[in-house]
């Protein structure tokens, strides 16, 4: 008997391990306990993660397969997952032991310091998901992700003409996706699924796993198979992708995941393959051509081809080390806000609070207006991490870190992105609609009701002048800000540095 592991993130019914059935192999699924607590995860994560993993296992059963599932009940014996995995290779008198490779470094590296030890033959597998080889930023060009992707693109034959050129003549439509909303702009209504997860929610309470945010464990929204997955690419294509690239940088109170997919919980437990999203992307543009442009479609395949594939090289090159870059040395305690969204800036309680709600918020929320908020705030990358490790049904280390320590917080000094994605509040003004019903003034720069994103904004950005000062991305700010009167400038810096000490309060 070879016992094969199928960690909870590993759901790819495609892999080739489930070509043929094998009398001769189990594959083992367990819910673990040091799963649910090395972080505190958003409940409708943990409940996501546990019911999709049963239903796969249901599915490899129904399939012809062996399969050995351990619910929390039946794992919470053992203290950890080698612990685990010592006694059911006993249980099945396995003979071989193989696994295939985790994307995140704690497990990868718990697993192979573990299997290094065994006595029967052991072997580590490809989890044959990726467009890229996990030393993908040794092969392919990395300086910015633009060549990384355009490399990506000709490799896979994506969005190419005839002759190996992009289609449309430009590999990047980057410009054309920043629209605002329109106010009257019809959303289309996010696809729910209401599966029932109660069992397993009782479970939870059960064991005592701490959790944070809401689950209506009775309808848990997100797709926990593989024919939810592919309905939720349906809707998005048929609903979404028509105004996907336009909007995409869009925020507004109006909807809370716009004209985004929501399809990461379904890329990232593997239950959909990245190329089979990105071709079924591609060809409904081929067929829909007079209502979607290529610059919706491009804007897309770019978000999967090329940041997903890129981060994960980067979260490879560089781990462990990168997991405790601060580049710029941020050391404040993350407000008690980002918990409970009782806050009175109305873009950022916004964004909080639906991310407790629906343990989900697109792109720009996360990067422009919590993390935005964090990076002028100086707030300690120890603790954003965590905070965007658990609170989003979709994040695991090997993509969250990269995202929020390099993009958002300019942790790594520059390897995610060549400038910080710090704004000020009139970026965040044009581009939503919280300004007009926000207890602070959007227009104002300094006093007790000014917009905290602008004194914030000019201090981090004066603070941090050594290190940012000679980055030609960030000469015009600093040429503004040498421009401004320097009673303006005093008052500016004033206001800033008593928000600061007021964090808890804003
Ligand atoms: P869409 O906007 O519909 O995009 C389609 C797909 O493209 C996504 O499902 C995702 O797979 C991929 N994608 C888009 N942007 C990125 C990106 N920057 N990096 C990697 N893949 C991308 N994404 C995660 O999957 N897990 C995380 O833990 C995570 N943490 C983030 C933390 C911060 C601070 C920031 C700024 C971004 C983070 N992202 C993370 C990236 C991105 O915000 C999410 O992938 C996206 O919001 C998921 O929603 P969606 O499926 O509707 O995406
Ligand atoms: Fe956010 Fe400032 Fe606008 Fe308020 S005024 S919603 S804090 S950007």
């Amino acid at each position: 008997m070879e016992l094969r592991l199928i960690l909870g993130d590993q759901l790819n019914a495609g892999h080739s391990w489930f070509r043929n059935t094998d009398p001769a192999v189990c594959y083992l699924l367990a819910e673990l306990r040091q799963e649910t607590d090395y972080c505190r995860h958003h409940r409708q994560k943990v409940l996501a993660f546990f019911a999709a993993m049963r239903a796969f296992a249901a599915a490899l059963t129904k399939a012809g397969h062996n399969v050995c599932y351990l619910t929390l009940d039946e794992s919470a014996r053992w203290p950890d997952l080698p612990a685990l995995l010592e006694a059911q290779i006993a249980h099945h008198q396995a003979s071989s032991f193989a696994w295939q490779s985790p994307d995140e470094w704690r497990l990868a590296n718990q697993l192979a310091q573990w299997a290094a030890g065994l006595t029967i033959p052991t072997a580590e597998v490809e989890s044959e998901h990726f467009l890229t080889p996990r030393d993908g930023w040794q092969r392919y060009p990395h300086s910015r992700m633009e060549f990384f992707y355009r490399a990506l693109r000709k490799q896979y034959k994506v969005l190419l003409d005839q002759g190996g050129q992009p289609l449309g003549g430009r590999w990047n439509f980057d410009s054309e996706n920043r629209a605002k909303l329109p106010e009257r702009q019809p959303i289309p209504a996010p696809l729910f699924f209401a599966n029932d997860v109660q069992d397993i929610d009782a479970m939870l309470t059960r064991h005592g796993v701490k959790t944070l945010g809401r689950a209506d464990a009775g309808a848990l929204p997100w797709p926990l198979t593989r024919r939810q997955s592919r309905e939720l690419l349906d809707h998005f294509l048929v609903h979404c992708l028509p105004h996907f690239g336009r909007y995409q940088d869009a925020l507004s109170e109006q909807g809370w995941s716009l004209f985004h997919s929501r399809l990461s919980f379904s890329l990232n437990s593997k239950m959909l393959h990245p190329l089979e999203v990105i071709r079924a992307a591609q060809s409904h543009w081929q067929a829909n051509q007079t209502t979607i442009t290529l610059a919706q479609v491009e804007g897309f395949i770019r978000q999967i081809l090329g940041w997903r594939e890129f981060v994960r090289a980067l979260y490879w090159e560089k781990m462990p080390e990168y997991q405790s870059t601060n580049f710029l040395g941020a050391d404040r305690s993350l407000p008690g806000f980002f918990w409970n969204g009782e806050t009175k800036m109305a873009c950022v309680r916004h964004a909080i609070r639906q991310s407790l709600e629906h343990a989900y918020a697109h792109h720009i929320q996360r990067l422009m207006v919590t993390g935005n908020f964090a990076l002028l705030a100086g707030i300690d990358p120890d603790e954003v991490d965590e905070w965007y490790l658990g609170i989003y049904v979709d994040a695991i280390e090997w993509v969250e870190l990269p995202n929020t320590r390099g993009m958002s917080q300019f942790a790594d000094g520059g390897l995610m992105g060549s400038k910080p994605y710090a704004s000020s509040g009139a970026y965040l003004d044009r581009m939503g609609h919280y300004c007009k019903g926000c207890h602070y003034q959007v227009k104002a720069r300094s006093g007790p009701q000014s917009c905290p994103f602008n004194s914030l904004y000019w201090h981090f950005l004066w603070r941090h002048r050594d290190k940012l000062g000679a980055n030609p991305r960030l000469a015009l700010p600093y040429a503004n800000w040498d421009g401004q009167p320097e009673a303006q400038q005093q008052a500016v810096l004033a206001t800033a540095e008593q928000y600061l000490i007021q964090l808890e309060q804003l």
